[in-house]
């Protein structure tokens, strides 16, 4: 029978580092960039006798982002130990939480701008939050070091070992693989605005584990689940579950019932291959820390409250209601927080907010990707920014010229706007001296002149690069229109 006979039922895992200056049980550097090796210790090396020591802004980031998702925090939590052995897991333990998590229930909000572009399961929704998915619990542990393959050997580097990591784990509530898509990017967005983790997936500090199942239509029990690990990015997460679902469909269709398993997702091959069945809780042995003291959350709750962030759905509905912008634009400046960061400071030197984000969206985004920069290596201060759509707006410069002046600023990026454009021959124009040119060039161009009397618009143009041509400093185009428009009396 066809895949949507079958009922599709999809968690997720996600892991996210917390931005942290420090390990979670050491006081051991946490970060990308240093040497393999150098940022260890006895503790994270797992050397006998070295006792942890917890993180307590780890778990502040932990609570806040159980706040933001609206999960409860139980009175106390506690830590756990999952016993497995592997070459980037020096104690032979990952010190974790099973039962006493930090954040209970909660849920994940979907925004409409977070569903793939072409995806169809957003369209018609009303408002910024088209669902809610539930949050089963959020638990703080602590990752694992970085294991890099070689042909037939492999290196370990153990910076990463014993960095703050959160796992997020959703109820089985996501019913499709465009869910899943804007769940992840919500999500992101969500850890993003409250300073929580960048979340960069192409860097790993967010990644997910995908389980989905199928069931036919009116049964009640769901399917075996099927799980992929280590899916780090939205797009291949999109595609393992559309393969996975397809495949799983096909061998009921045949009678062959689906086993609990893990698979690893091949994203270059596109398809989904058996890694090892049946795992659960119990193969771990999992049981308490004894190194660790459990946590009383009162006070944490009770420090974190004042540090709730704004949310991406209420800085959407802010970007609407005080700078005017469309829906369209404002989508685009929630979907990257560094970017609104740098609209609103434009923004508040500037008396045309609406024009400041179209001209942010339309050209300074093309001109920081065609150099291959991000926002924060703009060489453009969001008050020069201002300032340049500033001369658009006094009529110094048309929109293309504008471009040009860009230009000169990236390189002088202390220059003043009005200063760059006169660099160009741009000037404010005189409507007086401008008169003369335009008059001029009416006289001598009557057989054009007749044409655009007698209904040939498309002439006007060129009169009007006649009087461009013939100016000096160069007027702003859309101004000389306007002039010639009330001479020839249109
Ligand atoms: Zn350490």
């Amino acid at each position: 029978m066809p895949v949507s006979d079958y009922l599709v039922t999809i968690g997720l895992e996600v892991h996210c580092q917390i931005k942290t200056e420090t390990k979670m049980f050491c006081s051991c550097k946490a970060g990308f960039g240093y040497e393999p090796n150098t940022n260890v210790c006895p503790t994270c090396l797992g050397m006998p006798g070295a006792l942890p020591v917890l993180n307590e802004f780890a778990i502040e980031r932990t609570v806040l982002t159980g706040m933001m998702l609206g999960c409860s925090t139980p009175p106390v939590s506690k830590w756990d130990r999952k016993n497995y052995f592997y070459a980037d897991m020096p104690k032979n333990y990952q010190t974790s939480q099973l039962d006493l998590p930090l954040c209970i229930g909660g849920e994940v909000p979907l925004y409409a701008w977070a569903y793939p572009a072409n995806s169809k399961e957003a369209a018609g929704a009303e408002g910024a939050v088209v669902r809610k998915v539930k949050l089963d619990h959020i638990h703080l542990e602590e990752d694992a070091a970085k294991l890099t393959h070689y042909g037939n050997y492999s290196l370990v580097d153990y910076n990463r070992g014993g960095t703050p990591l959160m796992e997020i784990v959703s109820a089985p509530d996501l019913t499709s693989p465009d869910e899943t898509y804007a769940y992840l990017k919500s999500l992101q967005q969500i850890l993003i605005c409250g300073g929580i983790s960048d979340a960069d997936m192409e860097k790993g500090q967010m990644r997910c584990d995908v389980n989905v199942s199928l069931r036919p239509k009116g049964q009640k029990e769901l399917g075996a689940k099927i799980e992929m690990k280590n899916i780090n990015s939205m797009s291949a997460a999109r595609r393992a579950l559309v393969y996975e679902i397809a495949r799983q469909a096909d061998e009921l269709d045949r009678g062959i019932a689906q086993v609990q398993s893990t698979r690893r997702w091949d994203d270059d091959m596109g398809e989904s291959i058996v890694m090892r069945t049946k795992e659960n809780a119990h193969d771990y042995r999992y049981h308490t820390c004894p190194d660790l003291i459990p946590v009383q959350t009162a006070s944490i709750v009770e420090k974190v409250k004042s540090e709730m962030p704004e949310l991406p759905d209420a800085l959407h509905a802010r970007l609407i209601a005080e700078y005017a912008l469309p829906v369209a634009d404002a989508n685009t400046l929630v979907g990257d927080v560094e970017l609104c960061r740098y609209f609103e400071a434009a923004a508040a030197a500037s008396k045309a907010p609406r024009k400041v984000a179209n001209w942010i969206i339309n050209n300074l985004s093309a001109t920081l990707s065609a150099r291959e920069i991000s926002i924060a290596e703009c060489p453009l201060s969001p008050q020069t920014l201002a300032a340049l759509v500033g001369i658009i707006e006094e009529g110094i410069v048309s929109t293309n010229q504008a471009k040009e002046v860009q230009d000169v600023l990236w390189e002088n990026p202390g220059m003043d706007a009005t200063a760059a454009a006169a660099s160009l021959g741009y000037k404010k124009t005189d409507a007086g001296a401008l008169d003369g040119v335009v008059d001029k060039v009416i006289a001598e161009n009557q057989d054009v002149v007749e044409r655009v009397k007698a209904g040939n618009l498309k002439l006007l143009n060129a009169l009007t690069g006649m009087v461009m041509k013939a100016s000096n400093p160069k007027p702003n185009p859309k101004m000389v229109t306007e002039i010639l428009t009330a001479k020839l009396g249109l």
